[in-house]
C-alpha cells in the first residue's frame, strides 16, 4: 500500500499553514511545510551574502541547507545552523527573498527530494504551491485553497498588530499581488490547481469550515 499524501497548495495567506496544521494533527500524520525550505533557503542566502540571482550558488545552499524541524508542545521550531529563526523566516523580507529563489529551477530541484522525504507513515499533508503538481503528483486529495487578495492582507495585516509589529493593510496588499503573479507566471512549477485538485475559496469561510470540509473529502476517498 502507498502512504497516503494530502496536498494542499494556494497562494499565501489563504490559510493553507493553519489548515494543514490541524489536519495533520487530528490524523496524526506528518507535516511538511515547504515554504519554510524556500524561506530558509533565502535567509541562508541573505545571511552568507549570496546574489538572489546566482542561480548555481543558490542551488547548491539549498542542496546542503543544514536544517532541523523540531517538534515542541505543538509548535514547529525550525533550526538553521542550529540557530532557532522561527520568528526570522516569516518576515516579508525573507517571504519577498524566498519567492525570487523560488523561481530558479535547479533551486527547486535541489529542495525536490528533501521534500519527498517527509513521506512516511501513518500519512503525509504537504502545503506549497506545486505539492500536488509537481511533488506528489499521485497524492491521494488534492486540495487548492483561495482566498481574495484583499481577504489576505486584512488577515496578514490583523495577525502582524496581533503580534505587536507595524502593518499598512495597503502596501500588503501590493506585496500579497506581486508575490501571486511572481508565483503564478513562473516558468517552473508555477502556482495553478492541479487537473484533479478541489477548489476552494476561504474568502468567506473560517478556519473549522475549511478543516471540516477537507476531512470530509478526506474520508469520502478513504
Ligand atoms: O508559503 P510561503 O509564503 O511560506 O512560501 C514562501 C515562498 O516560497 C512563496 O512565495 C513561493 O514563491 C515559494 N514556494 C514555492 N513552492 C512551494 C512553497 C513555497 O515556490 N511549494
Amino acid at each position: 500500500d502507498e502512504i497516503p499524501v494530502l496536498t494542499v497548495d494556494g497562494p499565501g495567506g489563504a490559510g493553507k499553514g493553519t489548515v494543514s496544521r490541524l489536519i495533520a494533527e487530528r490524523l496524526g500524520w506528518h507535516l511538511l511545510d515547504s515554504g519554510a525550505l524556500y524561506r530558509l533557503t533565502a535567509l541562508a542566502a541573505l545571511k552568507h551574502g549570496l546574489a538572489l540571482d546566482d542561480e548555481a550558488a543558490l542551488a547548491s545552499c539549498a542542496a546542503t541547507l543544514d536544517v532541523r524541524f523540531v517538534a515542541c508542545a505543538g509548535e514547529t521550531r525550525i533550526e538553521l545552523e542550529g540557530r532557532d529563526v522561527s520568528g526570522d523566516i516569516r518576515t516579508e523580507q525573507v517571504g519577498d527573498a524566498a519567492s525570487q529563489v523560488a523561481s530558479l529551477p535547479r533551486v527547486r530541484e535541489a529542495l525536490l527530494m528533501r521534500q519527498r522525504d517527509f513521506r512516511d507513515w501513518p500519512g503525509l499533508v504537504a502545503d506549497g504551491r506545486d505539492m500536488g503538481t509537481v511533488v506528489f503528483p499521485r497524492a491521494s486529495l488534492k486540495i487548492y485553497l483561495t482566498a481574495s487578495a484583499e481577504e489576505r492582507a486584512r488577515r496578514r495585516h490583523e495577525q502582524l498588530l496581533n503580534a505587536g509589529r507595524d502593518a499598512n493593510l495597503t502596501s500588503l496588499l501590493e506585496e500579497i499581488k506581486a508575490r501571486d503573479t511572481r508565483d503564478m507566471q513562473r516558468a517552473v512549477a508555477p502556482l495553478k490547481p492541479a487537473d484533479d485538485a478541489v477548489l476552494l475559496d476561504s474568502t468567506s469561510l473560517a478556519i473549522p469550515d475549511v478543516v471540516e470540509c477537507i476531512e470530509r473529502l478526506l474520508s469520502a476517498r478513504g
